[in-house]
């Protein structure tokens, strides 16, 4: 019998990646693989509404029964243990063999650590982990933060309208300057100063430790803060080893091509641990759901021999306060470089990243629906008309008209 599509890793890509096989049509065996004793879940919510409300159900990709409705064999609580690619086998922790036609790794990633032996030291990637940040601020009256990163800031932003004392700390020179333009994160760190959430920045950890009821940080500064106990988001690494030992290329994630597969042609990688083509063609890793959701599609469609779906603005989101805040196309480090407008959009602000007139990135504070239409117009390599650039106001309606193709009766003859 055939092995069909064995998927390690039962997270937002893995999870999408098995959902979509079945409502493409695809006929054969489909085993997902988790180490984590739950249903795939949506990990958002997790530094967000869960953090808030301890009593927040998880968001489950789809209800539980919907997997074996599906005919997709989820097998949770166990971990992949060993990958023979040329028996084209899986081999799980208790000693379950799989076969497979086609294999996707989709082991996401996990938290990088500090180099410290302290109890109070929390991180969050996983259910558990929002279980035990919340026991902990029940009795606490203040926390350190680790991390001026889209986690750390969420944290920050809960944890401070839940009546905790809040220091945030983050190496760089600046929050968020991984993925958002510096105008972005000097709003978003204006409004966590106004809130009371003490920032600094430059700074490093030297030296954490437990104290006899909390913990106390040695900053590279010599400053020593004490809080109550410490949460670090400092980022994650890719979950390669698995791929390693089965002798994939790894470049940061496990290399694959625009269709998501490793140089083995019944192999695939998508999700976090994907190192995919980017914009200049070297292998890039992205972190974020919507590019999790994106390469299960794009695998699935290499699998069935469909066409690949069409090419995607990246984008993401982050929640803090009454805040929501969304970036789309080129908002790291490299839009430091770029012409950035400040823009009244509605009740928020929108930031236009601009190549010349070319739009090539943007940023939202409360500007959703303007993010959408920013999106398809980065998407379009949309070039805006000096007057939609200099306003002092974003014009929705304009900027859709900008994606109308013109009427034929107003096109020159010539066109
Ligand atoms: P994961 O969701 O991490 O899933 C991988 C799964 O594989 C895990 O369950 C892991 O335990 C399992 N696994 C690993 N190795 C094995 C093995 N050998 N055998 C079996 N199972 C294995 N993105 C946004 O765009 N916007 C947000 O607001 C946002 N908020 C976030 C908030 C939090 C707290 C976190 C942690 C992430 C957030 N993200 C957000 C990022 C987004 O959730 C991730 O990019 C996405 O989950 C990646 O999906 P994935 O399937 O690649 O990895
Ligand atoms: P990030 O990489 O976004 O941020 C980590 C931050 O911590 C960086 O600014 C980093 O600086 C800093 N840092 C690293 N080491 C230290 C240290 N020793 N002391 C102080 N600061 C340090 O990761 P997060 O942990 O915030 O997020 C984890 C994952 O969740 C990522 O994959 C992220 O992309 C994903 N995600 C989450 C979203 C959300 O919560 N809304 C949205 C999209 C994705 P430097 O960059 O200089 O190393």
């Amino acid at each position: 019998m055939s092995g069909g599509v064995v998927i390690i890793g039962a997270g937002q890509a893995g999870g999408r990646a098995a959902l979509t096989l079945r409502e493409k049509g695809y006929a054969g065996p489909v085993t997902l693989i988790g180490d984590e004793p739950v249903p795939p879940y949506e990990r958002p919510p997790l530094s967000k509404d869960m953090l808030l409300d301890p009593a927040t159900s998880p968001t489950w990709l789809v209800p539980e029964d919907a997997w074996a409705a599906g005919d997709i064999r989820l097998i949770t609580g166990r971990a992949a243990a060993a990958v023979d690619r040329a028996a084209r086998r899986v081999r799980l922790d208790d000693g379950t063999v799989l076969d497979y036609d086609h294999l996707i790794f989709a082991t996401g990633s996990r938290p990088r650590r500090l180099p410290f032996q302290v109890s109070r030291l929390a991180e969050l990637r996983r259910l558990e982990d929002v279980e035990a940040l919340s026991v902990r601020a029940v009795d606490a009256r203040s926390v350190l933060v680790i991390g001026g990163g889209v986690i750390g800031l969420e944290v920050a932003a809960t944890l401070v309208q839940k009546g905790l004392g809040v220091t945030v700390i983050e190496i760089g020179s600046r929050l968020l300057g991984r993925n958002f333009p510096a105008p972005v994160a000097a709003a978003l760190a204006e409004r966590h100063a106004a809130e009371g959430v003490i920032l600094l920045t430059g700074v490093r950890i030297r030296d954490l430790s437990d104290t006899a009821d909390g913990v106390s940080a040695v900053l590279s500064d010599g400053r020593v803060i004490t809080a109550d106990f410490a949460v670090a988001g400092i980022g994650v690494v890719p979950e390669t080893g698995l791929a390693q030992a089965a002798g994939l290329v790894i470049d940061d994630g496990i290399v694959v091509d625009h269709d998501m597969r490793t140089a083995d042609p019944a192999v695939f990688a998508i999700g976090d641990v994907a190192a995919w083509p980017g914009p200049d063609g070297r292998p890039l890793r992205c972190e974020t759901w919507q590019n999790a959701n994106i390469t299960a599609e794009r695998a699935v469609a290499a699998i069935l021999g469909n066409p690949l779906p069409a090419p995607e603005t990246p984008w993401f989101w982050t929640d803090q306060y009454n805040l929501n805040v969304q970036l789309a196309g080129v908002t790291g480090p490299e839009a430091d470089g770029a012409r950035i407008v400040s823009q009244a959009a509605g009740a928020g602000r929108l930031f236009l990243v601009l190549d010349g007139d070319r739009l090539i990135g943007a940023a939202g504070i409360n500007a959703g629906r303007d993010m959408a239409a920013c999106r398809r117009l980065i998407t379009a390599g949309a070039r805006l008309p000096a007057g939609m650039i200099a306003a002092g106001s974003f014009d929705a309606k304009a900027a859709r008209d900008l994606l109308r193709p013109a009427a034929a009766s107003a096109r020159p003859a010539y066109a």
